[in-house]
């Protein structure tokens, strides 16, 4: 409902608009950070925000194996720390994310950030790469530990073909045994509820900085993440485009 009515909001002349030439006219476009502990629903999100303003999804894992596999100046350097197992270090985030925000797509009509920035050091950078722009909105989707516990510790996955299955409300049909290939369905190891709590944790004190430095630029937006996929993607989209036909 709320998704149609903004479709029908006037677009900005002469803002955003005029840079399109291949999407439907009027379709703004968006730059937007999306951020969230596991099991949020933050990729499911960013998908859906990434086809309502057609911009690409730019998820870092994604971002990094393509990187790779283009050869591209800052891909070979990555794919030389993680074949080494070493952590990727900053500038070479930076320099994978930066060279994929310079693809036309992303020039010139936005996107979805996932999983960058995650360090005020890599937001600064970010606010250098997208300059004279900047953010139209840093999205953080907010949900109760307990709910994301839940989440998480249901999940089960089969340990020959990778299918997924939860607990409560999709478990396979014969218990502990795979509907697809009869392969063994288990819990991951890092699924359990002592190691989802300190992924969260880790998640909170990583983040906390981003968010309020975010929160001082006011390009911080808050989101409750709880409730129908459709309703949260409602919320979502309602507040972007509330900050920015506020911002024209
Ligand atoms: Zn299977």
């Amino acid at each position: 409902m709320a998704s149609d009515m903004i479709g029908e909001a006037p677009a900005s002349p002469g803002t955003l608009v005029s840079a399109v030439t291949v999407v439907a006219p009027g379709t703004p476009g968006a730059r937007l950070v999306i951020l969230g502990k596991q099991g949020a629903g933050k990729g499911t999100q960013a998908v859906r925000l990434s086809r309502h303003y057609v911009v690409p999804h730019i998820a870092t894992g994604d971002t990094f194996r393509a990187a790779i596999r283009s050869g591209s100046e800052f891909g070979i350097l990555a794919k030389r720390y993680l074949d080494a197992g070493e952590l990727v270090p900053d500038e070479v985030v930076i320099g994978v994310v930066k060279e994929r925000l310079t693809h036309p797509d992303a020039s010139h009509r936005g996107f979805v950030l996932d999983g960058f920035p995650r360090t005020v050091g890599q937001a600064e950078a970010l606010e250098t790469i997208l300059e004279p722009l900047n953010l139209d909105l840093v999205i953080s989707l907010e949900v109760p530990t307990a709910a994301v516990l839940t989440r998480l510790a249901s999940r089960r996955v089969c340990s020959s073909c990778g299918a997924n299955y939860s607990v409560p409300d999709n478990p396979p049909k014969v218990p502990g045994i795979c509907d697809v290939c009869g392969g063994d369905v288990v819990q991951r190891d890092d699924d359990t509820e002592a190691a989802i709590r300190r992924r969260l944790e880790l998640y909170e004190r990583e983040t906390a900085p981003l968010v309020s430095w975010y929160s001082q630029r006011s390009l911080l937006a808050t989101i409750d993440g709880t409730g129908p996929l459709d309703e949260v993607t409602d919320r979502i989209v309602t507040e972007i485009d509330r900050r920015k036909l506020g911002a024209v």
